[in-house]
């Protein structure tokens, strides 16, 4: 889509955002179903593309319809895919946990959501509003359960440890209050699914407890315009029992808008306590982190001693070591790039075992045992590589760190982190992370620079 990038760069359009929003309307085919000023503007700046939508769609006449944000209708499911829900009292907002490619795949294989909003703002119309998705799963909120059947779900696109995108809003906003007006939903009634989702395990001592999902912690109510309900009727009624970090983040919203807090415990070091990494330690657990993800197949455990094990394969919760890492819905080849930036071929593993169908990249870099030497994927003698070969994936460098040339000349900001290997002189090697001093470092010490 060259010619249509240059006529982006070329419009006289001011703001840039709103020049992406219209090429991605475009790109999206949603041209017809987009706003009348989006609509004016799009036709202005593109004419061809906008003819060429209308005589794919049969050359109606356009049809200017009421909403403010690029919406995609082309992954919508069948009208009869599901049955009509029985009331519409609730938006619950969700985060997929995942990227928008597989997010899509598995919304629309299960009729998950009736929305997905990707990073760029762009909605996908999945389920048709009025259509029953599934999305609350186990859920009770004033008294009333299997909340799927009386809300509209919302999938944003992201995790739940990460800040939702500017353009996510801009479009959330607007897609929120046109669903507000035609079902008459308050603003008290549109909800994050963790304050709704529930479950009964050993975690929550086999009661109903919250703390299944924390789907939504992330959101800016303010940012949305919406006077968000932070109280939590059920618990209030005991008809749940709390999940101590999921109150921490309703206080802490509470506190930052003035409303209550007086007299209460910090609720930013309660969140702080458990919001940190996802690495198990103090109060984060398996739960904390994963919620009810932490026994799943795609939920991986790295535990200090670099060991990987998938959620499905532990039984005992209890005996997980202090400074485990938890990553949520992946798989094992991109946990190993991203747990271990530095891996050691053990006595009786394979380099195919360790790093897969890597093994030969020209950014696979191999260092012999005792030895400074970097080695690329593309060049290696494979006979060589045996037990105690450091391996770094994604790697650009060696760098060579000079008096005049910092660490910082080829990592930039990540050279303090587990992106940057230091290779001294004597073959030792670490992570930024394990360096305390930088302005030691011995001379002719390397480093690779890892790129995901
Ligand atoms: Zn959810």
């Amino acid at each position: 889509m060259d010619s249509l990038d240059d006529r982006l760069t070329d419009s006289e359009i001011e703001s840039p955002e709103r020049r992406e929003l219209i090429g991605n309307i475009l790109r999206g085919g949603a041209l017809l179903a987009a706003s009348s000023s989006i609509l004016a503007a799009a036709e202005s700046l593109f004419p061809q593309e906008a003819e060429a939508q209308r005589s794919r769609a049969g050359n109606r006449s356009v049809q200017r319809v009421e909403h403010d944000y690029p919406l995609n209708t082309s992954h919508q499911l069948p009208a009869n895919r599901t049955r009509t829900r029985p009331s519409t009292d609730y938006i619950i907002l969700h985060n997929t946990q995942g990227n928008f490619q597989g997010d899509l795949n598995v919304i629309k294989k299960h009729a998950k959501a009736n929305y997905l909003v990707n990073k760029d703002g762009m909605v996908y119309s999945i389920v048709r509003p009025e259509k029953w998705a599934n999305h609350a799963g186990r859920s009770i909120w004033e008294g009333r359960e299997w909340l799927s059947d009386y809300s509209i779900g919302i999938e944003i696109v992201g995790y739940n440890f990460e800040p939702l995108t500017d353009r996510q809003y801009t479009s959330l906003k607007p897609l929120v209050e046109e669903l507000q007006k035609r079902y008459g939903i308050k603003d008290r009634e549109v909800l994050a699914h963790f304050q709704i989702a529930y479950d009964v395990n050993h975690w929550t001592n086999w009661k109903k407890g919250r703390g299944r999902r924390k789907d939504g912690i992330n959101i800016d109510w303010v940012k949305l315009g919406i006077n968000h309900r932070t109280d939590d009727p059920d618990v209030k009624a005991g008809r749940v029992i709390p999940d101590e970090f999921l109150e921490a983040i309703l206080a802490r919203e509470e506190r930052r808008k003035g409303i209550f807090g007086i007299g209460r415990e910090d609720p930013e070091t309660r969140v702080t306590e458990v919001l940190g990494p996802n690495i198990i330690e103090g109060k984060r657990t398996a739960w904390t982190i994963a919620g009810d993800d932490y026994n799943q197949p795609t939920t991986f455990y790295v535990a200090p001693n670099n060991t990987i094990t998938a959620g499905n394969q532990i039984s005992d919760w209890g005996a997980i070591a202090t400074g485990t890492k938890v990553y949520t819905n992946t798989d094992l080849a991109t946990v190993i790039r991203t747990a271990r930036p530095i891996i050691t071929l053990a006595q009786g593993e394979t380099v195919w075992s360790n790093v897969q169908s890597a093994f030969n990249d020209a950014t696979t870099c191999y260092v012999l045992p005792d030895s400074k030497d970097v080695i690329k994927g593309n060049k290696a003698n494979f006979n060589r590589i045996g037990p105690g070969t450091r391996i770094v994936l994604d790697c650009t460098g060696p760098y060579e760190i000079r008096r005049d040339r910092g660490p910082s000349r080829y990592a930039g900001r990540e050279y303090n982190t587990d992106n940057t290997i230091y290779i001294f002189p004597n073959g030792e090697m670490k992570t930024g992370n394990q360096i305390p001093n930088f302005s030691t470092l011995p001379k002719e010490t390397q480093i690779l620079v890892r790129k995901k």
